[in-house]
């Protein structure tokens, strides 16, 4: 009843397409579901932006491209929301047939009854007289203790994908957390700023999506970061070298073996063989500013190398 009270009344373009056949009802819930929401001004734009080509797409993308659209008609309601299902937060248990029960994980009924049991004591320990989180709360955060705040040798690592100017809160574009989907900008923010857990940032040019900065997710460059850094920096990054970048090696600024070490592109430059042999001959190099390089002899000679004096770096 809901859904076809809100495909009459809130989302003619949903309706249509489900008339000419473009979307089947699956489509259309998923849809649906995730503007439900918004104002029907604002779910009629997400319309607009999500629907077209919507037949050859999966209802998982449908779902992503939506969710992202919600977030960025609204950064501040989206986040309001995030809040308040955070504060609503809990552990659920359901009995299923069989001797089986759900509880996150579908598991044997004594198992997801024994965990249940561990995180309902913990939690009601918890609850003194001070204490203003609800039972509910406090069972999920004693389950997310549990998981995650023992120390173990279990190393967990999640990539956070979000825009450059994001980061620095130019804009509010969405990011993606890789598993999930998008999330909101100010919650991103938040993630990447924690260097208590193992977050990986993956940081994108917020117009051609390029990834410019994969932490340490990754060695070798992507094709197209690489490419952003020839087109940067034109030739190889040493001293009076005028060796084309196409037929440079990628060199990390910083060695990747260093802790401070990344695939990034304000930490990179192209190199020819004998500028990338002579850093492990005595020479270092920095890189102050995306495109320009210090070199450091090893008798203590600097040398200011802008490779490509032609264009000012992009302002990332
Ligand atoms: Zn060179």
């Amino acid at each position: 009843m809901n859904l076809a009270y809100q495909l009459v009344h809130e989302l003619p373009g949903t309706m249509a397409g489900m008339s000419h056949g473009d979307l089947d009802l699956r489509k259309a819930f998923t849809f649906a579901d995730q503007v439900g929401h918004l104002c029907p001004e604002d779910a009629r734009k997400v319309e607009e932006t999500v629907l077209p080509g919507a037949d050859s797409k999966t209802p998982r993308s449908i779902r992503d491209r939506a969710r992202r659209e919600v977030i960025k008609i609204d950064p501040a309601a989206a986040e309001t929301r995030r809040k308040k299902l955070v504060s609503e937060r809990r552990v659920e248990k359901q009995p299923c047939e069989d001797g089986m029960a759900l509880l996150g994980a579908f598991l044997p009924a004594e198992s997801a009854e024994a965990i249940y049991r561990r995180i309902d004591t913990i939690a009601r320990s918890l609850k003194t007289k001070d204490e203003s989180r609800t039972m509910d709360a406090l069972r999920a955060d004693a389950l997310t203790d549990l998981c995650l705040g023992v120390p173990s040798n279990v190393r967990t690592k999640i990539e956070l994908r979000v825009d450059a100017t994001t980061l620095m809160g130019l804009d509010d574009n969405p990011a993606i957390l890789s598993g999930y989907g998008p999330m909101t900008a100010q919650r991103a923010r938040e993630l990447a700023g924690d260097d208590t857990s193992e977050w990986y940032r993956i940081l994108t040019d917020p117009v051609s999506g390029v990834v410019i900065d994969h932490g340490r997710t990754r060695y070798r460059p992507t094709k197209a970061l690489r490419d952003l850094v020839n087109a940067r920096d034109q030739r190889c990054c040493g001293p009076a070298c005028n060796r084309p970048a196409a037929t440079c090696e990628f060199d990390h600024t910083i060695p990747f073996r260093d802790p401070e070490g990344k695939t990034a592109y304000d930490s990179a430059g192209p190199a020819c063989k004998f500028h990338n042999d002579i850093k492990e001959h005595g020479w270092t190099v920095t890189q102050p500013t995306p495109g320009r390089f210090l070199w450091t002899s090893p008798t203590g000679r600097t040398y200011d190398v802008t490779p490509n004096d032609q264009y000012p770096p992009p302002p990332f």
